[in-house]
This record gives C-alpha cells, structure tokens and sequence, in this order.
C-alpha cells in the first residue's frame, strides 16, 4: 500500500504516515459518489443547508485542535490558523444566507400560455484539487457551495495540507453529508493525476500556474467544466500623496503575512520617487520588528516556508535580483538547519529585468521599485502575465479609481491589500487563472443553467 508523508516543516519532523489512494481507489470512490450524487441533490435545500449549519458549529467547537493541526503541518503561525478558522465563519454564513437565492428557479416570461424559466441545476459530481496555503479557505469555498447546491465532491486536499483536509471530512461527516457526497482522496499529484482520468463533472483546482496548465492539458478533449484558481504577481502602487509610513506598515503586512505564502500576498512594489526613501525606511524598521520563531507561539509573525523547495526559488531571485544591481536592503538568508525557514527579505534598486519583480516568489521575499509617475507605475503594474489583485495607496479616491481601472487584475484595492471577501467574486486575469469562487457567481458556479418551456394552455 503506498503511504503519504507528512512532516512538520518548522523542524522537519515526520508527523505521521498516512495510507494514501491509487488509481483503484479513486475511480471506486468516484463511482460511489457518481450513484451517491442524486439522492443529495433531492434533498430539500433546507437538509443541506443544515448539514453546513452543524459543519460550523463543529469548527467552532473544535477550533483550537484545528488550529495546531493545521499549524503543525503547514508552519503557519498559530495566530494565523486561528484568524482563518474565525474567517472562515463569515464564509459559512454567507453561503448559507445566499444559496436559496443564487439556485433559485427563475421564471423569465410567463405570457400567452408559455412559461420559460431557469433551474439552476447542479453539476453532478465535481472534484476539487486543492492548495495548502489557506486549506480552510480554498477548500471551502468550494466544498460548502458546491454540496449545498446538490452536487457530490471528490476532494484532494494538498499532500501539505492532508490533515486538515481530512479535518474538514470529519467534520462534514459527523454534520451528516453521507460520506460517498463528500469523499476525501489522500496523496500527491499522483492521486490529482487519476481523479482527472475520472468522469466526472467539473473540475475546480487552486494551486500553481504550472499544475493548472497540466490540468488543462490532462481535460483537453473532456468538455469538462474547468476552473484554475492560480497564482499572481500582485503589485501596489504607492503615490507620493501617501502616507509613507502608514502604506509601509500595510503593505509591509500584506506582503509577509503567512510568511509570504498568500495567492493575493503583495509581490511588488512600485513608489513615487518623492517618498521612496521615507517609504523603504519605514517599512525596513517594520519587516525587521515581526518575530520569527516556532510557529506554535502565539507571538510568531513569520514561521515556516511549507514547502522546502521553495527556498530554491527564494534563494535564486535574491541572487538574480543582486546579481543585475539590486541592493538588500533586509535579510537575504536562507536558515541552515532543520525546518524550512527563510528571512523576510527587502529588496530595493529593482526592475522587470529580474525575476523577483516577474515570477511569484511566494515567500517572503519583496522588491520595492521607484517611479517617476502614474503612467509609469501603470505600465510597471501591467508588465505581468499575472492578473490576481492589484492596490493603489493615495489619499485621492478618484485618482485611485481612475489608476484601477487601467490595471488587468480580478480585484483591486484601494488603501488595503491581501483581502477576499465573501460577498466579491474572487478571480484571475491571464495567468490568474479562468473562473471564479466566492459572491452568488461562485455559488453559482456549482450549477448549470437549465432552460425550461412549459406550454400551459
Ligand atoms: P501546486 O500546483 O503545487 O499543487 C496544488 C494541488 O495540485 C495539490 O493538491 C497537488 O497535489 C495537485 N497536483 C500537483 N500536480 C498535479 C497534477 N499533475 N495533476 C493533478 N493535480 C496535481 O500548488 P500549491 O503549492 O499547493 O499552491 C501554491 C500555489 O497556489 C501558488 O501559486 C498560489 O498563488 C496558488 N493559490 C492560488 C489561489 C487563488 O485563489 N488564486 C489560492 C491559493 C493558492
């Protein structure tokens, strides 16, 4: 039988091995859950809806032991894993309040004897192939839409966010979703390359560009639904009307939170030439107060890198970076030693020659670059295949509004950064990715509009 691994990355200890599926067990569970599927989606809503109901009650009952779960598995700090657990309740209670209306059936024209209306019929079956960065979040947001609008779910969690997903399995299970609607894969790319070999009906993955390309390739020829939910490369623009010091702490936040490992995490930043040194001096001091140490402390800012070879990647775009005349301006330093640890890096003096200001880092590495103007810091903006979020720091909303508009990104923010909302759909432009989750579209993202003519005379 083979096993899954899983190691702490703060110390590089194993933490348990796991059986975990092949190609066999996939395609039984697939057809377990295909002839489980339409007995849920007959359910009355309302059953579902307190299913998910139950599910909430148990994350807040065992929030602290999902926490340290989800801590000890990915390097998160504490602090972090409860702040998603308690984000995640929003979520919850905003499927539940905007499901009835999203899946609705709509009658469009009622005239002359003829009615046209839609259903918003489920999907079917759908697997989700899922991220470990925010494993509540992204295994969530389309786990909870996805069974309340009647469809069943094959899972796979990442192998660096198996527990958790596991978690999230039991706690569904004991609200009651019959465990062939809700059925969790355990393994690598492996298991995510045989669920695709599958039939089924929609395919909703978050993770890297490179794996969703793959994904894309593996359903060309399928007619398949497919989603990709992918990575960015997501730059702010700071006026010189800003607040140095402000912007600084924000983004200085919004680029290491989560030790960097956010898909809407701020990779780059561009700042009018007038307060660039006030800039880079505040947010130096703030980068070098965070506290770096074991992840289980409440007081940790930065933990663990989850996946060792990302240092690779960290290592090679600092010294590309000082390699074509970047200067460091904080840490640099990969840590010898057990675990995966690097130090929040600051880079200044930096430009679209080199990597760190064009390919996700997702880590806590940051470039921040000086421009001129506007026009400037826009086309800096757009130098990207990416298109995930983009924020602009001024004390002027039409002239934040106004630089938004000409930035291709799927959310932008003004005087905020590395922030979802449950009520905003949350997409990508270009490399970002295709689709959505999140709003009533990511509701209704789980459903297939069905057209309805009844003649009634
Ligand atoms: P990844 O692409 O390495 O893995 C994602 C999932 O795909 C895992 O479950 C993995 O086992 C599976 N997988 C790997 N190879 C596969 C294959 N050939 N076929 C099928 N499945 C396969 O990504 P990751 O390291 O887990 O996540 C980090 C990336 O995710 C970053 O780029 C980040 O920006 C992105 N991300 C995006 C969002 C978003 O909402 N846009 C959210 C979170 C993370």
């Amino acid at each position: 039988m083979t096993t899954l691994s899983i190691h702490n990355p703060a110390d590089g200890e194993l933490i348990i091995a796991l059986p975990a599926d092949d190609a066999e067990s996939v395609a039984a569970k697939t057809a377990a859950a295909r002839a489980a599927q339409p007995a849920w989606a007959a359910l009355p809503l309302e059953r579902r809806m307190a299913c998910v109901r139950k599910f909430r009650e148990g994350v807040v009952r065992d929030l602290e032991q999902l926490a340290t779960t989800m801590t000890r598995e990915t390097g998160k700090p504490i602090r972090m894993s409860r702040n998603e657990l308690n984000g995640l309740l929003p979520r919850i209670d905003f499927f539940l309040a905007e499901t009835e209306a999203a899946i609705a059936a709509e009658t469009v024209f009622d005239e002359g004897g003829m009615k046209e209306q839609i259903q918003h019929a489920p999907l079917g079956l759908v697997a989700n192939i899922s991220a470990w960065n925010y494993p509540w979040f992204v295994g969530c947001n389309v786990i909870l839409p996805a069974l309340l609008a009647g469809n069943a779910v094959l899972y796979k969690p990442s192998e660096y966010a198996t527990l958790t997903g596991l978690e999230i399995a039991r706690l569904l299970d004991e609200a009651g979703v019959p465990r062939a609607v809700m059925v969790t894969l355990v393994g690598g790319g492996e298991v995510g390359t045989a669920l695709l070999e599958q039939n089924v009906d929609g395919v909703f993955f978050t993770g890297s560009h490179a794996t969703g390309k793959r994904i894309a390739k593996a359903l060309a020829g399928r007619l398949v639904k497919l989603q990709l939910e992918l990575g960015g490369k997501d730059p702010t623009y700071v006026c010189e009307d800003a607040d140095p010091k402000a912007a600084a702490e924000s983004l200085a936040d919004g680029a290491m939170y989560n030790t960097g490992q956010s898909c809407c995490s701020v990779e780059r930043i561009y700042v009018h030439e007038k307060i660039h040194a006030a800039f880079v001096a505040a947010f130096v001091e703030a980068v070098r107060s965070m506290r770096r140490g074991d992840p289980m402390n409440d007081d940790t800012y930065i933990g663990a890198v989850t996946r060792a070879p990302q240092l690779d990647v960290l290592e090679s775009q600092v010294e590309d970076a000082i390699a074509k005349g970047a200067h460091l301006v904080a840490g640099g330093e990969r840590r010898i030693g057990a675990g995966n640890w690097f130090d929040p890096t600051v880079l200044v003096n930096v430009d679209h020659t080199m990597d760190v200001m064009r390919e996700e880092s997702f880590g806590p590495v940051i470039g921040i670059q000086k421009v001129v103007d506007d026009a400037e810091a826009v086309r800096l903006m757009n130098d990207t295949r990416y298109g995930l979020t983009a924020g602009v720091y001024t004390r002027d909303e039409q002239r934040a509004r106004a630089l938004l508009a000409q930035v291709n990104a799927g959310s932008v923010y003004w005087n905020c950064c590395d922030r979802v909302s449950p009520r905003l759909p949350w997409s990508g432009m270009g490399d970002s990715g295709i689709g959505l989750t999140l709003s009533k579209y990511g509701i209704q993202a789980f459903t297939r509009p069905k057209a309805w003519h009844l003649r009634t005379q």
